[in-house]
């Protein structure tokens, strides 16, 4: 199953494409259902979010606009710095739209607790966050998602925007990185 260099970091398969398709086309139904004939805007925090971002926007069949954030908090490695830089910005004015931040994964929690505050501030008409992953045990910041479509353990995931040192994002599943390729 394993082959070639982009496989190299990984540990083990954690959840699969058709598992993350699965859970994302009824993430889909969801927003659809309670957001239908509202200006919906969905925020992807780049880059980690950007492959999630691309198939739920798909898996939402009302009308929808999507803007695009950059919010950092790991620099690189498995390591958080414990700092959020807003590196780029909306250009969107939010308050006419009932926003939707779309997250790769929730871990401290730090990073989307800055950009809901920030945004906030922006005074959008409803505000609320899809994470694809969360990962509760580790956090730092008390802050939870709205939506949340897989809930794992406190392991370095890698895949489907995912990345380690900028590599791994291509992958199409979430996987365990394999530490012993660091
Ligand atoms: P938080 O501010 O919640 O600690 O961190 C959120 C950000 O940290 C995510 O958007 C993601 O970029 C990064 N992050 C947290 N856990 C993981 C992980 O297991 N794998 C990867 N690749 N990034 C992670």
């Amino acid at each position: 199953m394993m082959k070639g260099e982009l496989e190299n970091g990984v540990k083990r398969v954690l959840i699969t494409k058709e598992e993350i398709d699965q859970k994302i086309k009824e993430a889909g139904k969801k927003i659809s259902e309670s957001y239908d004939g509202r200006p919906i805007l969905l925020v992807s925090i780049l880059k980690g979010a950007f492959v999630f971002m691309a198939d739920l926007c798909r898996a939402i069949d009302v009308p929808c606009e999507i803007g695009f954030m950059c919010a950092k908090s790991y620099y690189s490695g498995t390591v958080s710095s414990g700092i959020v830089q807003i590196t780029m910005d909306l250009e969107q004015d939010i308050s006419k739209y009932h926003v939707i931040i779309v997250e790769d994964i929730v871990d401290t929690g730090r990073t989307l607790n800055d950009v809901v505050k920030l945004l906030k501030e922006r005074n959008p008409i409803s505000l609320k966050v899809v994470t694809l992953l969360d990962k509760p045990s580790r956090r730092i910041v008390d802050f939870n998602p709205d939506m949340s479509l897989f809930t794992i353990d406190d392991l370095f995931v890698i895949g489907y925007g995912l990345d380690c040192a900028e590599k791994y994002r291509n992958l199409p599943y979430i996987a365990e990185y394999n530490t012993e390729n660091a």
